[in-house]
């Protein structure tokens, strides 16, 4: 779904969005970064602090945010609602009331999206294997030619590293890769 920053509700369940505007409202969010139109946020949540990265297109558009808390359901969490109302109070946009009554996210949408040929039941009881323990049993080129691999295919996950993992000047270097 490709949003604009202020249509991010679209994608919003409404009570992430309202537990969002009250972390703005308490300033849990803190701009630690900004490159361009790439925000890094942190963001204090009830136990642990919270990076959430945004990066913004041509027109306000939404092209990449994603956030490093464990919120598995549908939409945005509550630190990327914090953050995008903090860059529309940056940008002289933001009025709460407006935001409050926007068009949200319907409470129908699936919870957790199961891969195909996955039963929710058989998903769940994947918690229950030991990932790490089977991980360890890989050697680090093993592990590197997997996470490439993966990378390729899913675009997402390579924005999620290239913004959470990779300091400036890798990221600088990687942009001048022809
Ligand atoms: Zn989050």
């Amino acid at each position: 779904m490709k949003l604009k920053l202020n249509e991010f509700t679209k994608n919003t369940r409404k009570l992430v969005l309202f537990r969002g505007i009250h972390y703005y409202q308490q300033g849990r969010q803190k701009l630690d970064k900004q490159s361009d139109k790439t925000y890094y946020y942190d963001v204090a949540g009830q136990e642990n602090n919270y990076k959430v990265v945004v990066n913004l297109g041509d027109e306000n558009m939404i092209v990449f945010s994603s956030c490093d808390c464990p919120y598995s359901a549908a939409g945005f969490c509550k630190h990327q609602v914090a953050s995008f109302i903090d860059i529309m109070h940056q940008q002289g946009t933001l009025d709460i009331e407006t935001l409050e009554n926007a068009e949200v996210m319907e409470e129908k949408t699936p919870e957790q999206p199961v891969p195909e040929g996955w039963s929710h039941a058989d998903f769940q009881r994947l918690k229950n294997f030991d990932v790490s323990g089977y991980l360890a049993t890989f050697s680090r080129d093993e592990l590197i030619f997997i996470m490439l691999n993966y990378m390729q295919i899913d675009m997402k996950l390579f924005m999620y590293i290239f913004h959470h993992y990779m300091v400036e000047e890798a990221r600088s270097k990687i942009r001048n890769v022809n």
